[in-house]
């Protein structure tokens, strides 16, 4: 049985609601990573798991736009410092490219789910406090001020300073969220007076004018949204943590349930700074810059790739991501227990023999198409949508190439014979090359498994070894000692090409 199934039936056993929501929460503060991605998988496995189940499910994502910038992070320029604790929502785009900071990292997070087929609802927690759905959950927080910090101190442990309130209100002159000191308020009109380090003293509306403490926030949201199922990182499930603050917050202040929790497992991230060095495993992270964004993966690797790597492991296990060969060790898994990447003709090419014919075919497209059909692919080029399939699956072998593939995957083929390289063969070598040209007669086809036989047959006809012979064609065509299965690629290969390259190194002395 598949995890989120296990959960869905625990929650239908365990729950008395009829009605689930399934909630999930980023703080677009910089570019949402594979990492983060995590927490959306989950919620929609569950959610799926539930709605297979015939239970009524939504599965919602808030993002929490009205958070403040924390630091001026390495990837910002110096200027905004002058932002750092400003609501992300009010910052202007780094980038100038959308309306607000929050917005610059959030979109391409949601274009990349909509790459994932997730289908989620989506609120912005700017939105939702200036739309006036927190007013009541402030009013209730400041009334009860001295019961939520009696709280937070009973579960966490830790003195909350005396003049601490519940409401961070956001300082008109500065546009600060982060430093201002509530002084007094009136449930009536709605509003609290405030204090700032900057010297303004204001009013600040509970409509937008600023926002609960995150612990509050977290359980007032559970209210506002009927939240009832939430997977969040395992920091958060912690003895005397915010998930252990949120329930008793949502029970004694909001008179509401705490969520199903889901705690989950970071992702690693294990990366080569540069080729040859040992890989680092770090915990990926937006302000450190260890991680992958969502939408930059989803440039290397197809998006039922990126959900198979993180739903095929139980959140509470951690996850080694891998981008190099350990993912296309999971790619190979993939194709081999679920299905084909891509429609029509690309998605009955293996991914691992793609990046060989995309390497032969040099960044040429119609070469490419030429270089599936040797083989043995039938392509239609009338066929408009096999033809975009393939072009997308070639996209992704590119990138993957350029950016995560090991030296050892990779490979050009030689336009011209290495003539320097050449000089390294044997004259065994080169006899074994010359049999082979004369094997290849005018107009023949052979598989990839025919050819592979046919290396074995020329190296048992030479007293060789066949390593030697695939040394030797590897040096001829690629002028490098190994490459890719030596079959694949000579069954992508034009066979006078061959033919005459193989003369050629025969030859040469
Ligand atoms: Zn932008
Ligand atoms: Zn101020």
């Amino acid at each position: 049985m598949h995890w989120s199934l296990a959960i869905a039936k625990d929650i239908v056993e365990r729950r008395k609601e009829k009605k689930h929501v399934v909630a999930t929460g980023i703080t677009p503060s910089g570019d949402i990573h594979v990492g983060n991605l995590r927490e959306i998988i989950i919620a929609d496995a569950v959610h799926s798991a539930l709605i297979n189940m015939d239970v009524d499910a939504r599965l919602i994502y808030i993002a929490d736009t009205f958070d403040p910038l924390r630091r001026r992070y390495s990837f910002l320029p110096e200027e905004y410092e002058t932002h750092v604790g400003k609501p992300i929502s009010e910052i202007p785009d780094p980038e100038g490219c959308h309306s607000s900071y929050a917005d610059h990292f959030l979109q391409p997070f949601l274009d990349s789910l909509d790459d994932l087929g997730i289908k989620i609802e989506i609120f912005k927690a700017d939105e939702m406090y200036k739309s006036g759905m927190y007013v009541d959950m402030i009013k209730e927080a400041i009334a009860r001020r001295e019961d939520l910090s009696r709280i937070i101190e009973e579960v966490s442990g830790r003195k909350v300073p005396v003049e601490w309130t519940p409401f961070n209100p956001l300082c008109d002159v500065c546009g600060r969220i982060t430093s201002a000191i509530v002084k007094g308020y009136s449930p009536d009109k709605q509003e609290v007076y405030y204090e700032c380090e900057c010297g303004n003293k204001g009013v600040a509306s509970f409509k937008g004018g600023g926002k609960l403490a995150w612990r509050v926030d977290w359980a007032a949201r559970w209210k506002i949204l009927d939240v009832t199922i939430e997977p969040f990182g395992k920091d958060h499930a912690a003895p005397g943590g915010s998930f252990d603050t949120g329930k008793r917050i949502s029970s004694e202040i909001y008179n509401y349930g705490a969520p199903y929790p889901i705690p989950f497992e970071h992702i690693l991230l294990k990366m080569k700074e540069e080729e040859g060095t040992k890989a680092k495993v770090t915990a990926m992270s937006s302000s450190r810059g260890t991680n992958i964004p969502v939408h930059e993966m989803l440039e290397a690797v197809p998006p039922e790739i990126l959900k198979h790597v993180i739903s095929r492991v139980r959140p509470e296990k951690h996850i080694e991501f891998d981008p190099s060969l350990p993912l296309l060790h999971l790619i190979d898994e993939y194709e081999r227990e679920i299905g084909g990447i891509g429609r029509g003709v690309a998605g009955t090419i293996p991914f691992r023999h793609f990046i060989t014919l995309v390497q032969i075919a040099r960044g040429n497209f119609s070469e490419l198409l030429e270089v599936i059909k040797r083989s043995g692919y039938e392509v239609h080029e009338e066929n408009e949508e096999g033809i975009n399939e393939i072009e997308k699956k070639t996209k992704y072998v590119e990138n993957w190439l350029r950016k995560y593939a090991p030296s050892s995957l990779k490979f050009e083929l030689q336009s011209a014979l290495p003539t320097e390289e050449i000089k390294s063969l044997s004259d065994a070598q080169k006899k074994a090359l010359k049999l082979m040209a004369q094997e290849i007669k005018e107009g023949m086809s052979l598989s990839s498994a025919d050819w592979h036989n046919k290396i074995y047959e020329v190296a048992s006809a030479t007293n060789m070894e066949a390593k030697e012979v695939f040394k030797a064609i590897y040096i001829a065509l690629l002028k490098q000692p190994s490459g890719p299965r030596a079959g694949w690629l000579l069954a992508s290969l034009d066979t006078e090409f061959l033919k005459e390259r193989f003369e050629a190194a025969a030859e040469k002395v």
